[in-house]
């Protein structure tokens, strides 16, 4: 098995023929790592830019790429070419967070007409990887100099933000967290379903009667005697929340229960937030403690 580490730079501009805005790649960066994780091959294209040839100066600034380099670089259809023929056939693709993914097929379905990206059969979100590999969770995206970083991995030499340069940071770190058994569990199969996933957007739920939100999510219990709260107001939609007043009758207390539900690719996330009313009563306790 051979290993390919991904990296894209891309110019955000708006497209006339689309009606909105459009991320064109203008650079492609990779390299190729043996089965032993040794950098074997480094791949580095510049595109030509259809959409838009005029970069925008957060682009220019952020990458340090110019008008003229792209102007002199492939076209898409030809970068695509050259990058399949580096990656071959069966090598497990790995970008640092999937959002080269969305763009990369963002291009596949204005060039090509179809989103599907054509040299990718497995693939792994090194992000997600490594960050589950060094304890940090996945909740918070670490960018790739911050991650470097912390593994002291000494990036002064490369220009961050050139695909080429991030994806030998990349392999820096892949080589550092690579652990066969994680790894082997962490790649996917790009079919249908991996597609149907990345493609998924999250929405909120915003009816409090949708089966999907079980009743078991809308209760309560007091913070002093642990009852159950008795809800006495109705159910509010605002704010990406569901709240409502509840009450416990044992403690006289009052409260405003939140809830959240957010609609995923693999079922429903709840969040729950209970918050105690201050009453004049307690507030006079406080006062004198
Ligand atoms: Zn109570």
């Amino acid at each position: 098995m051979t290993y390919v580490i991904l990296d894209l730079e891309w110019n955000g501009a708006y497209c006339d023929k689309l009606g909105g805005y459009f991320n064109e790649i203008i650079e492609i960066g990779a390299v190729r790592l043996s089965e032993d994780k040794r950098i074997e091959e480094r791949f580095d294209a510049y595109i030509r830019p259809v959409v838009s040839c005029k970069l925008t100066r957060l682009v220019t600034n952020l990458t340090g790429i110019t008008d003229d380099q792209v102007r002199h670089g492939v076209s898409f259809g030809q970068a695509m070419e050259d990058l399949h023929r580096f990656i071959g056939e069966d090598a497990v693709v790995m970008t640092w967070s999937n959002t080269d993914l969305t763009v990369l097929m963002e291009n596949c379905r204005y060039f090509y007409h179809n989103e599907r990206i054509p040299f990718l059969s497995s693939y792994v979100d090194l992000q997600s990887y490594a960050q589950t590999r060094l304890g940090l969770g996945t909740a918070q995206q670490v960018a790739l100099g911050k991650l470097a970083e912390l593994l002291q991995l000494n990036s002064e030499e490369m220009e961050l933000h050139h695909a080429i340069d991030d994806s030998v940071l990349a392999a820096a770190i892949f080589q550092r967290v690579f652990e066969p058994l994680s790894f082997s569990k962490a790649v996917l199969s790009v079919g249908d379903e991996f597609y149907r996933r990345l493609t998924f957007k999250p929405t909120f739920i915003r009816e409090i009667d949708d089966p999907l939100i079980r009743r078991s999510d809308l209760r309560f219990s007091c913070e002093c005697c642990k009852r159950n709260l008795k809800r006495i107001g109705e159910w509010q939609f605002q704010h990406r929340f569901f709240t409502a007043a509840f009450r416990c009758a044992a403690c006289d207390a009052e409260y405003i229960g939140r809830v959240q539900a957010k609609k995923k690719y693999d079922g429903v996330e709840i969040k729950k937030r209970l918050i105690r009313k201050t009453t004049e009563k307690t507030k006079e306790t406080g006062g004198m403690i």
